[in-house]
């Protein structure tokens, strides 16, 4: 017989002559015909087999056959291992088999065959594969398939052992179905093959049976499944069990196997425990206006998300899912959409307003052109803001915090006064630092210790303070000497401004200290940091560490620091344990357990209002013993995967470093790594999963206090003090600078506002013509609280702005800058991660902000749309962000051609017009910036963005360059900074490259390029044709360990092992190496 060239025939015509078979000879030449074509080729040919019917043909012929009483098995035993081989391929095999009749009839194969190893093998293997559908495994559990299975699994043996594999391998798969887990805890079949794995391991002295028990643990993995299957798996020892294997698994190369998948095992096995706190809510709450008082409960999700096995028919519809689910569906299609303004989201009369917001636009520039003195032009910004202020009093939300604010203003003086000795640092400024000074004793304060007092509300430390006055004034000098002694010419940065600009920062719990590394100030570390390498098998160990917690009786447990507990915010001094603290701005910190000597976990508050978004972390330790040690693990981050991975460290300031003249946040921890942990929230295990991001730091000194945090910390009175320094640098003949308030926050902070151009060179009609159509650059930063390296990149552009720089000066003399450098000021003042107090994402409101409730946003937008009703749309919006899963700097932008082609549309793009310069800036920066990655950047319009800065100015507003630059919290993996960390230094210096980059959408470029200041700037318009890809996933490869324990390494290829070897080879006789397998 001759198969013809065209395959479709060939198969189709095999397929009939198989149906049509009336002799064994001519059916034995088919299937072996079948199985040299299928043998010979790829899997594609499998699959196109499939297409054609062939999973249907051969059950067809298996049922025909195998349903004898007395069946040929010089036939039935090929076809067996062909259907295997095919059904493995054929994921609707199991439906097929069922339509066929063929599901029981493998089943009485098997039972009738179970002193034949080779017939056995035959039918479990296809057993196996019918198995896959899940209804397919109820069928054969429900006709005692799970019994005569687990009968067949045998005591430790060397014969028959690929029998033997074949029976566990059928039993795994027929764990598919939840019934057939309950039937197998309720038959003690759980117990049964717990004992086996344990003699299987002990008795396997040449390592000969590693697929056995491998194929165990795949059965164990299914049953641990199900809720019921893990509480078996627990009960019956299985933790313990596996936990020694893989200490001596550990010693030995050839079990090496056997270790990942045990692992993961136990990660699945241990039961959820919920975080040790009294309540997921933040333990920061605040009133909203509005009556919008309540505060939501996290959303109950379905218990199914960690691999946890759901109803049977819901496992196979998410499978079908997954395969269907379509890549690009977030891309918007409609062109509409795209391409429609909606109406915009106010009436014009509430537009007016914001012209107070072009003060360049009014500005009588007399003052600076006579070369009057700076100051008048200073005390015309604070009358504005003292006039804000009380406005902002308004807002106010807690009683007692009127007192504060009415000693903070009297208190408050102007930034010459503050700087004066008159003014000397408050009386507990620094406690602590006392103690690196030996004279903490002398002191005699009790708590506090190295934060700053901030804030002047009476606390009881402070009627403290008066009773003792003569400690404090010593104190105080002590603090001016430290400051004499120690202190550094920190660019843009003094103590004491920074002082007084926290006085004036509320914040919802009402922070009373300083963290020192905001207030002394810091300088990146003058030498690179590389990122870490990333251990061997790192999170294995740290993993295993976990586990034996729950099998170990020498771990401690002990709450060493909780925010609520005021017991526990100053623990008596214990010199066993560190002292942890984070009442400060940005801190975060909720609670620290010790679990070991040198071990800690630590939780951290969710942002105020809400029970969700803890990543962002910065908090004070101190106490420690030096050169030991000490692991931290963050046990309820919340993304499923981190940069922590991938060669990211934490960031540590150490104040006695600091105050030896390294004042530096360093890239500091080692043995790294972030992983999905056993807990889930206090109020049970909703969807929510948790993270652990665990480090390792030894500690340099023993008389020391050191600050840790997820990225460079930069507060809300950091900008405040910032933006003043940077008033009192510029040359006001120069350079127009101006801070206003945009408007209130919630908690009634000043949200800032900057404007910075040049003053004009003269008064004539001519100069200020030009000032007043110098086209407008809006910038604005920090939406996200979490995302410190935006403001980094934002501190850069601004100090570039008002710098001498020639380019800054031509830059100021084309544009207009309208900057917001923090969009959500209380959400940075308290340590929060994503939201504002409203606990909404901020980002997300764009598209109808409310006045109330979101103040920043609706007046961001409110002005854009002012500046959009005089014709002064802005040429370039830019709203800085950080991103946590990749490494580089990059732009987001939008674009209808380049959505529509990315989203697969049929619409065809060719006759719209759509002008190319949103991509002007990205190939700017290409060229100039080092940190900046051209291949990472993005033009498409996402639906799930749609409410975004970015969209709505792009949309609404109908800004073309409008764009989301996103700061890497990590290094680069590009161009000279390849393989290192940024430190603030790069960060930094990307806001001033994005302000160099704005030369080339001047529109009159010409006039810039003729000048030969910049003439080393090498814009060009060339066209480079990089192509942006999706832009929101991971750019990392899989990770080297899994994060995850839902994922079974010995599963993720295949549950079948036997395809490498042909079908039909072993089948030459059937009595020939037939042998009894050994039963139990
Ligand atoms: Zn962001």
């Amino acid at each position: 017989m001759s198969v013809s060239r065209n395959s479709t025939n060939g198969f189709e015509a095999i397929f009939s002559t198989l149906q049509n078979a009336e002799d064994a000879e001519s059916t034995l030449n088919i299937l072996n015909i079948l199985d040299e074509l299928l043998s010979a080729g790829t899997d594609g040919r499998i699959h196109y087999m499939i297409s054609k019917g062939g999973s249907e043909a051969l059950l067809s012929a298996l049922v025909k056959i195998g349903s004898g009483s007395s069946p040929d098995y010089t036939i039935l035993l090929p076809l067996l291992y062909l259907v295997a081989k095919v059904g493995h391929k054929d994921r609707a095999i199991g439906k097929k088999a069922e339509e066929a009749g063929a599901v029981l009839l493998t089943l009485n194969l098997l039972k009738n065959n179970i002193q034949h190893a080779q017939r056995t093998e035959a039918s479990l293997l296809v057993i196996q594969v019918f198995a896959v559908s899940v209804s397919t495994s109820k069928l054969i559990g429900s006709n005692q398939g799970l019994d005569i299975i687990y009968n067949l699994i045998p005591h430790y043996t060397n014969k028959n052992m690929q029998t033997i594999n074949a029976s566990i391998n059928a039993f795994a798969a027929l764990l598919s179905s939840k019934d057939n887990i309950c039937s197998a805890v309720s038959k003690g079949y759980v117990s049964g093959l717990l004992r086996l794995y344990d003699e299987w391991y002990r008795k396997d002295t040449t390592h000969s049976a590693i697929d056995v028990l491998q194929a165990l643990l795949r059965c164990f993995y299914k049953i641990a499944r199900s809720a019921l299957g893990r509480e078996a798996l627990v009960s019956h020892g299985g933790v313990w069990l596996l936990y020694h294997t893989t200490q001596t698994s550990l010693l030995n190369q050839c079990l090496e196997s056997l270790v990942q998948s045990s692992v993961q095992l136990m990660r699945q096995c241990l039961p959820k425990i919920p975080l040790p706190l009294t309540s997921d809510q933040s333990a920061y709450y605040f009133p909203l206006p509005g009556g919008q008082h309540e505060v939501l409960d996290m959303v109950a999700a379905s218990d199914e998300s960690n691999g946890e096995i759901g109803d049977d028919e819901k496992l196979e519809e998410d499978y079908q899912e997954a395969q269907s689910k379509d890549y690009d569906d977030d891309l918007e299609t409609d062109l509409n959409k795209l391409c429609l303004r909606p109406a915009s989201d106010r009436p014009k009369e509430l537009l007016p307003q914001y012209s107070r917001l072009c003060p360049e636009l009014s500005h009588d520039f007399l003052e600076e052109l006579d070369f009057s003195s700076q100051e008048s032009s200073s005390s015309s910004s604070s009358d504005d803001e003292n006039g804000h202020c009380n406005h902002l009093h308004l807002h106010s939300f807690r009683g007692e915090k009127q007192t504060a604010e009415i000693l903070s203003r009297t208190e408050k003086g102007t930034p010459d006064q503050t700087k004066s000795a008159a003014c000397p640092l408050k009386v507990k400024d620094f406690y602590s630092h006392t103690g690196i000074l030996n004279t903490r004793s002398e002191v005699g304060c009790k708590t506090g210790e190295t934060r700053g007092e901030a804030n002047s509300s009476l606390t009881n430390d402070e009627q403290k303070d008066k009773n003792e006055g003569n400690v404090n004034l010593y104190n105080s000098t002590l603090i001016d000497n430290l400051i004499d002694i120690h202190g550094l010419a920190i660019p843009y940065h003094e103590p004491s401004m920074y002082r007084a600009a926290a006085m004036k920062t509320k914040s919802v719990p009402g922070f009373s200290t300083l963290a020192f590394p905001d207030f002394w100030g810091q300088v990146p570390p003058p030498e690179n940091e590389p990122m870490a390498p990333r251990k061997p098998n790192i999170q294995r160990q740290k993993v295993l560490e976990d586990i034996q917690r729950f099998l170990k009786t020498d771990i401690i447990n002990q709450v060493v620091f909780d925010l609520e507990d005021d017991s526990l915010q100053f623990p008596a001094d214990n010199p066993d344990s560190l002292r942890f603290f984070s009442s400060f701005e940005c801190g975060n910190l909720r609670k620290a357990i010790q679990v070991r000597r040198y071990e800690y976990d630590l939780i951290l508050n969710a942002d105020a209002n809400c029970s969700q978004h803890t990543q962002w972390f910065y908090f004070e330790v101190s106490n420690m013993v030096p050169n030991v040690p000490y692991r931290f693990n963050i046990i309820n981050c919340e993304k499923s995967n981190s940069q922590f991975n991938y060669g990211m460290q934490p960031v540590l300031y150490s104040v006695r470093d600091a105050i030896n003249g390294r004042p530096h946040w360093c890239r500091s921890g080692t043995e790294i790594c972030y992983f999905r942990n056993y807990f889930c929230p206090v109020r049970g295990s909703q969807g929510t999963t948790f993270y652990t991001l665990t480090f390792t730091i030894t500690f340099k000194y023993s008389e020391d206090v050191c600050y840790l945090a997820y990225h460079y910390p930069y507060t809300y009175s950091t900008l405040r003090a910032h933006l003043r320094l940077l008033h009192r640098s510029v040359d006001p003949r120069k350079v127009f600078f101006r801070e206003q308030i945009l408007c209130p926050t919630l908690a009634g902070n000043a949200c800032p506002f900057v404007t910075i151009t040049a003053s004009p060179p003269s008064k004539s009609y001519k100069d200020i013509h030009q000032l007043r159509n110098r086209p407008c650059i809006v910038l604005t930063s920090r939406v996200h609280p979490g995302e410190s390296n935006a403001s980094w990149g934002m501190k850069g552009t601004l100090e570039f702005l008002c710098s001498r720089d020639p380019i800054a000066q031509a830059l100021r003399e084309t544009f207009v800058f309208k900057i917001i450098p923090m969009l959500n000021p209380d959400g940075v003042i308290n340590g929060m991660n994503r939201c504002d107090l409203n606990r909404e994402d901020l980002n997300r409101q764009w598209c109808k902000p409310d006045p109330v409730l979101c103040p920043t946003i609706y007046h961001t937008k409110g002005f854009l749309y002012y500046l959009n009703s005089v014709g002064r749309t802005p040429l370039v919006f830019c709203d800085y962000h950080g991103h946590s899963r990749k490494k580089n700097v990059f732009l987001y932008g939008c674009s209808v051609k380049e959505t529509l082609w990315q989203s697969g549309s049929t619409f065809d793009t060719a006759g719209l017009k759509e002008d190319p310069g949103y991509r002007t800036l990205a190939k700017a920066l290409d060229r100039i910036a080092p940190a900046f990655s051209f291949n990472s950047c993005s033009y498409t319009v996402e639906k799930s963005r749609s409410a975004t800065a970015r969209i709505v100015v792009w949309k609404e507003l109908g800004v073309l360059r409008s764009y989301t630059m996103e700061s890497t919290y990590n290094g680069f993996d590009q161009g000279i900074y390849k393989g290192l960390q940024t430190r603030t230094r790069e960060l930094e210096e990307m806001g001033m490259k994005f302000c160099h980059s704005l030369l080339s959408v001047t529109i009159d470029t010409r006039a810039l390029y003729t000048r030969t200041l910049i003439n080393h700037m090498t814009l060009g318009h060339n066209v480079l044709d990089h192509k942006s890809h999706n832009c929101f996933e991971d750019d990392e490869p899989p990770c080297v360990e899994e994060i995850e324990y839902s994922t079974y390494p010995c599963l993720k290829g295949s549950d079948l092992e036997f395809d490498q070897r042909g079908c039909m080879a072993n089948t030459d006789a059937q009595g020939g190496a037939e042998g009894h397998i050994p039963q139990k």
